[in-house]
């Protein structure tokens, strides 16, 4: 990629990997079944490429073949495991734990399931971004059916102490879920392991293309079920009926095997550019702060608060060359501060200050070179036009200021 365009958004979505996209190629023209069709050689060329990649992705998060369910991406697995369960539970329970900092894949699907008459409890988080496990305990009731916390937070890359939730889970007999978009295929994700039941995640997220996702469901101890939301010709054991998408699908395995492989290699080279990206800009400039805990985190990712600096205004100072996120959100009416750091008990201000840099395979220590001396300059720049940030030098006590309203 050229120094003009630096790509440090990887959270939003990952570039195709090359080698994804070669293995998908033949899946448009020469091979071009629907893996339903099961009287013809092109319906079984199509399926053999899809039941290889489902063996590509359950090998990469360690699960049976049998428990993935294909799905057009993390929302609507999300979708599917939390509607599904709360219908399939109904008469066990009508209660379900999650988090603040979800994302609204999640936290949407929650407010659906409260309209269905579910009752949802939305936990704060620490100020380090980390689920209270006490909290988290003590939040479970006898209709409480599911307990949903996603493995790694987008925003700030957080990763939360999964195997301690899974054994709460375990010692209540409540359903664990999880949205792991954010950590399969970056970081090892063994949902078994640490007893998740089920666990939504995306192709995009991981160098594959966009539009196709899928969904762990445990089969034994316990045989987990959720109700279709999808209603069509039976797909995916009746789970999520629709055609399925062969090339999307083959590429998402290309990916998790790439993932696989490559994985220790692209974390450690990942997480000594975001050090060194982190560093400069703390060591370099005033009032810098890191969001979200430092030692429980994925390895590409670093949230800054530049303090007095509006992040949008500075993302304006370099955002033709350079694409990062901001802790601001624009809705029709406004620009919001980002609930996730609001969560973690930011101020208006510092959440309105930050930008998320979240680096991927393709970075470059070349990029992340240019990238920080743009921030610095950018940074000084916004600081140099603003008042408050003079106020601020001159030791004026900017919390005793009287503005005055108009
Ligand atoms: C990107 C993302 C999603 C949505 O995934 P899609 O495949 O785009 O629907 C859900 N959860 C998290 C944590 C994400 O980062």
């Amino acid at each position: 990629m050229s120094l003009r365009h630096i790509y440090l958004d990887n959270n939003s979505t990952t570039p195709c990997d090359p080698r994804v996209v070669e293995a998908m190629l033949p899946y448009f023209y020469d091979k071009p079944g629907n893996a339903a069709s099961r009287n013809h050689p092109f319906g079984w060329v199509a399926e053999e490429g899809v039941d290889f990649a489902r063996e590509q992705v359950a090998d990469l998060i360690n699960v049976d073949t049998k428990e993935i369910i294909f799905t057009s991406g993390a929302t609507e697995a999300d979708n599917l495991a939390l509607k599904g369960v709360f219908e399939m539970y109904s008469r066990k329970g009508n209660h379900i734990i999650t988090l603040d900092t979800e994302h609204k894949a999640v936290l949407d699907s929650c407010k659906k399931i409260e309209k269905m008459g579910g009752q949802v409890t939305y936990l704060s988080v620490k100020r380090d971004g980390i689920v209270d496990l006490n909290a988290l305990e003590n939040a479970i009731t006898d209709k409480t059916i599911l307990i949903s916390v996603m493995w790694a937070n987008n925003e700030t890359g957080v990763i939360q102490p999964m195997k301690e939730i899974g054994d709460i889970c375990a010692k209540h007999g409540v359903l664990f879920m999880s949205d792991a978009t954010q950590a399969v295929g970056k970081i090892p994700v063994d949902p078994k392991a640490v007893g998740v039941h089920l666990m939504a995640f995306t192709a995009h997220k991981m160098y594959g293309p966009k539009g196709v996702g899928a969904l762990f469901v445990n089969r034994k101890n316990p045989r987990v079920k959720v109700t279709a939301q999808m209603d069509g010709g039976g797909h995916e054991r009746g789970m999520r009926s629709g055609t399925l998408n062969v090339p999307g699908i083959v590429g998402f395995g290309k990916a998790a095997a790439i993932a696989k492989k490559e994985m220790a290699q692209d974390m450690k080279r990942l997480s000594r550019l975001r050090d060194k990206l982190e560093s400069a800009l703390v060591e370099s400039l005033e009032e810098v702060y890191i969001n979200g805990s430092t030692e429980h985190r994925m390895p590409n990712v670093t949230n800054l608060s530049f303090k007095h600096v509006e992040g949008e205004g500075l993302m304006m100072t370099f955002n033709q060359e350079i694409a990062v996120s901001s802790g601001s959100a624009c809705t029709s009416a406004s620009l919001e501060p980002s609930y996730v750091l609001m969560a973690l008990g930011l101020g208006d201000d510092l959440a309105h200050s930050s930008i998320r840099f979240s680096l991927g395979r393709f970075s470059t220590e070349e990029e992340v070179d240019y990238a920080i001396e743009a921030m610095k300059k950018g940074v000084n720049h916004m600081r140099d036009l603003s008042p408050i940030w003079e106020m601020y030098k001159d030791g004026v006590d900017l919390e005793s200021v009287e503005w005055s309203e108009h």
